[in-house]
């Protein structure tokens, strides 16, 4: 037997995305053909800041709680240990006024990990709509499970037929644009006209500066019986190495909160003790002042660069409630091309648009995930070009 005909086709049909390999590939050249000039990157959407002390030493002391006898601990629950559940309902939940039991929060490793498997509860013949341009965990791992995807050019109105399963993400990756109050509501609105299940991804909540802007949806009436929510520790406390996060399915969606338990049992084991300490910890006071000025410091990265670039000219959307600034290219050069341009010109690295759409073409994303210097600099550089 040939192992070809044992394959998920759905595989086959996925677009290769070259997007982080030719951006790679390109950087690779240049420097090859520049060894002295300093390449700044503002590509990738990572963070940079080390993790805070409150943190750190909360996972030091889980780390020597499992070398005693005493306080060892094997396999923890697989919705996540009590002492987390419980400080994230205080934390992200009662504190917005928000009403939340335990057993409607899953912790996990990481929301990129759920926004892709809660697939595994959903009809392989659903539809799935998702703005573009967007996050591509999203559309990759629904053509993986053979879903029909279709493309949302604009979140800011709702779309005018049923679609089964929605994906929206605020603050928004690659745009740094916002939902307000307003128009989530209508969002929710639609979902419970239609009976679809919006997809909410709040992975850069903590970023969200504007009071008016809701920090999850459930903050909106009526989202309980309509919507899941992902978190992560990842941009909002430094995990990304660290790997943990959660998924908020409330008792109002029905089965789903069941099917997912009977999930994760089957196919996860929880997060690590550790990374569950370090995760509690960012809810301590000294966790929450220390983690608040890492976001601070990418915020004022943010702010530098759109006053820069907008005093060059450049239009520029996002960075206000987002680490991110969605940059129009000048008239006459697409996304590779603006790309080109700046690494050639002033040696820095950004991330086309197109990579994450088709409507993301006209645009480059510039992450404030930088160091304060590099952004600085950065911004000169663009200076000089213009
Ligand atoms: C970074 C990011 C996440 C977080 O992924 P983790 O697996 O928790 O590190 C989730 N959604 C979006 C849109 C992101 O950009």
């Amino acid at each position: 037997m040939k192992a070809v005909s044992v394959i998920n086709k759905n595989f086959l049909q996925l677009s290769n995305n070259y997007l982080f390999a030719e951006i790679a590939k390109r950087v690779k050249e240049y420097k090859e053909n520049h060894a002295d000039e300093k390449v700044i990157s503002l590509g990738i959407g990572d963070v940079t800041r080390p993790l805070p002390p409150a943190i750190t030493d909360a996972m030091h002391k889980a780390v020597d709680e499992l070398g005693v006898q005493s306080t060892f601990r094997g396999y923890g629950p697989e919705r996540g240990y009590d002492f987390l559940r419980e400080a994230i309902i205080e934390g992200d939940f009662k504190s917005r006024g928000v009403e939340m039991d335990a057993s409607e929060v899953f912790v996990n490793d990481g929301a990129k990990s759920d926004t892709g498997n809660i697939g595994d509860i959903l009809s392989a013949d659903c539809t799935i709509g998702i703005t573009d341009p967007a996050y591509p965990v999203y559309i990759d791992s629904n053509r993986m499970a053979g879903r029909q995807v279709e493309f949302i050019s604009d979140a800011c109105s709702v779309p005018d037929h049923k679609i089964d399963v929605v994906y929206l993400c605020y603050p928004n990756n690659p745009t740094g644009e916002v939902l307000t109050r307003e128009m989530l509501t209508r969002w929710v609105e639609w979902a419970q006209q239609q009976g679809a299940l919006l997809l909410y991804d709040a992975a850069y909540e903590a970023f969200i500066r504007d009071e008016a802007v809701p920090h999850s949806i459930y903050e909106i009436p009526g989202a309980r019986s309509c919507a899941i929510e992902f978190h992560s520790f990842s941009k909002t406390a430094g995990f990304t190495g660290v790997r943990c996060g959660y998924t908020v399915i409330p008792k109002d969606l029905g089965e789903l909160n069941h099917l997912w338990e009977r999930r994760q049992c089957t196919k996860f084991n929880g997060a690590s003790y550790i990374a569950q300490r370090g995760a509690e910890a960012v809810y301590s006071a000294e966790g929450r002042k220390q983690t608040r000025a890492i976001i601070d410091y990418y915020m004022e990265n943010a702010r530098l660069m759109t006053e820069s670039l907008t005093a060059c000219g450049y239009e520029v959307r996002g960075g206000k409630n987002a680490p991110y600034l969605w940059v129009k290219t000048p008239a006459g050069c697409d996304s590779w091309a603006f790309f080109d341009k700046l690494l050639n010109e002033c040696s820095l690295v950004c991330t086309p648009g197109v990579g994450f759409g088709k409507q993301g073409e006209g645009y480059v994303r510039f992450t404030a995930f930088g160091e304060r210097e590099d952004c600085i600099e950065a911004m000169k550089r663009i200076q000089a070009l213009a």
